[in-house]
């Protein structure tokens, strides 16, 4: 490696076959690997035979320890970043290492990899033209349940992740906001002994959630079909709702603008609806 950079390397997200050879070779050659837990990472490592000294960087001390990778960086030492499991910065740290050791001006190579959305939208059979990656939804119920129907209406295909503690309350929260009928998939332990992807409607994947607990253990990516397309003139439950609030507070036609610069609906259609929310 001539030139230090800091090399941004995903690991597998179960099975270690899925390592690449590059991953192996930049992890064995920089100085430094800053790891969101080493001993996790050990591992890992000691099964690849890569000796490179750890450093651990994880929310907590991210900022400082981005300092201390720079400096390493200008002493010509090239440094890796790696997380958990999969890609580093998805749903894991190293956002601001790696704004940081860019803004100092050194290189950030990035050496792709597995990613547990990419790996259960490749196999849901759902759209994958379009979508959305939302991450892990809100812990607490009602910022979950919220979230979800701000999101009923999306014509991409909605990608989350989600832990087994609240992998069924979230399919119950989904099934509220989007309807039991959405389909969904349900992609778990991948790559893993016990991969199972499963698609369905949210009603149908809750009666097989709750009859098999087996179900609700390991690591869960959740997907969700894009809302159906409506008719340009009717309006969606998200937007009903969004209109509904805005005509308590304002004059018909005000709310309808104001709805039309939220919603990218035709005015006119609001205005309408707008007047028999008032009669009734
Ligand atoms: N950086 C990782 C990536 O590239 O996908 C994600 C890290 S995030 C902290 C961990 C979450 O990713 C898990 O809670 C789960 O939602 C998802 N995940 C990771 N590995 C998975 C797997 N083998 N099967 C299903 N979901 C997985």
């Amino acid at each position: 490696m001539s030139e230090a950079a800091l090399y941004v390397v995903a690991t597998p997200i179960g099975n270690l076959q899925d390592m690449t050879l590059r991953a192996v070779e930049v992890l064995q050659s920089v100085s430094l690997i800053a790891a969101e837990d080493t001993r996790h990472s050990a591992r890992l490592l000691s099964h690849f035979n890569i000796n490179t000294r750890q450093l651990s960087v994880h929310e907590h001390n991210e900022r400082q320890r981005s300092e201390m990778i720079v400096q390493q960086l200008a002493a010509g030492n090239s440094v890796a970043l790696i997380s958990d499991a999969g890609t580093p910065l998805i749903s894991d740290p190293g956002y601001i290492l790696v704004g940081i050791v860019r803004e100092a001006g050194y290189r950030v190579v990035p050496l792709p990899g597995c990613a547990a959305f990419v790996t259960a939208l490749s196999a849901a059979g759902l759209a994958s033209d379009r979508f959305s990656f939302e991450g892990f939804p809100p812990a607490k119920k009602g910022a979950r349940l919220e979230q979800y129907r701000s999101l009923a209406d999306e014509s991409r295909t909605l990608i989350f992740y989600e832990s087994p503690h609240r992998v069924l309350d979230s399919l119950r929260d989904m099934a509220q906001a989007f309807g039991g009928d959405r389909k969904v998939a349900v992609a778990r332990e991948l790559t893993k002994t016990f991969e199972t992807i499963r698609s369905g409607s949210l009603d149908e994947l809750l009666v097989w959630m709750e009859a098999d607990h087996n179900q609700q253990k390991g690591e869960f990516v959740l997907l969700v079909e894009a809302a159906p397309r409506r008719k340009e003139e009717s309006l969606g439950a998200e937007q009903l709702r969004i209109l509904s609030l805005l005509t308590e507070e304002l004059p018909v036609s005000q709310a309808a603008a104001l709805a039309a610069k939220i919603t990218g609906i035709k005015k006119k259609v609001l205005y309408q609806a707008a007047l028999e929310i008032n009669k009734g």
